[in-house]
């Protein structure tokens, strides 16, 4: 099979070292937005990680002429009705850093019991062709939130979560990034997206 050549559409450090490992076997030349510096960033204005990993796949496909991977993902409380949500990126505001979202979580769940904690990151990932062809994968991680944050491994809300698979004792930002990638909601996603991918680049 020829190379053909994927654009990861993700400027974040965090998703570009976890996804170029992930797919690190697979017959592709990797690039990502940054390499199209002279490419505006659609607005992620959708409503569902879905909506918005397909507007920004579709995007970056059309603007480069290559396939493009683009994933939305974010974490669920839901003691917050499903929040933050698509909103996790700017959940203490546009500019808001890692620690600023952090902060507001906690203060968000102050008093809440542990068995109200109860939280998932959830991912979607989108591959588009430019002819219009696309596939969708998704990958949920279940845990709890935190009551301070630990760790310094990883990005985002990785400090205040509890995955489950370690009986909620350690947090994401206390993992390997190896450990991460097994069980995360990316590594999950990732791993039903390979299944599909082969048959997806043959019959492009
Ligand atoms: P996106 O870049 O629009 O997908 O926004 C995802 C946001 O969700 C990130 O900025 C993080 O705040 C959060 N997030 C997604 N995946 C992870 C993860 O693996 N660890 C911690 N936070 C994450």
């Amino acid at each position: 099979m020829r190379r053909k050549t994927l654009v990861l559409a993700t400027g974040n450090e965090g998703k570009i070292r976890e996804l170029s490992s992930l797919l690190r076997d697979l017959p592709l030349r990797i690039l990502t937005s940054r390499d199209f510096p002279e490419v505006p960033a659609p607005k992620e204005v959708g409503e569902t990680f879905f909506d918005n990993a397909f507007l920004k796949a579709r995007h970056w496909a059309l603007a480069t002429g290559h396939l493009a991977l683009a994933d939305d993902s974010g974490i669920e409380v839901d003691a917050l009705g499903g929040a933050p949500g698509v909103r996790s990126a700017r959940y203490a505001g546009p500019e808001a850093t890692d620690e600023d979202n952090i902060r507001r979580l906690l203060e968000e769940m102050k008093g809440v019991p542990r068995e109200n904690r109860t939280a998932r990151f959830r991912c979607v990932i989108i591959v588009y062709h430019p002819s219009g062809r696309w596939i969708k994968a998704e990958g949920v991680w279940e845990g709890l939130i935190a009551e301070e944050p630990r760790g310094n491994q990883g990005f985002g809300y990785d400090p205040v979560f509890l995955p489950v698979e370690f009986d909620f004792t350690r947090t994401v930002a206390e993992l390997s990034p190896e450990t991460k990638n097994r069980f995360s909601h990316r590594g999950r996603a990732l791993a039903a997206l390979r299944e599909m991918l082969p048959e997806f680049l043959r019959g492009l």
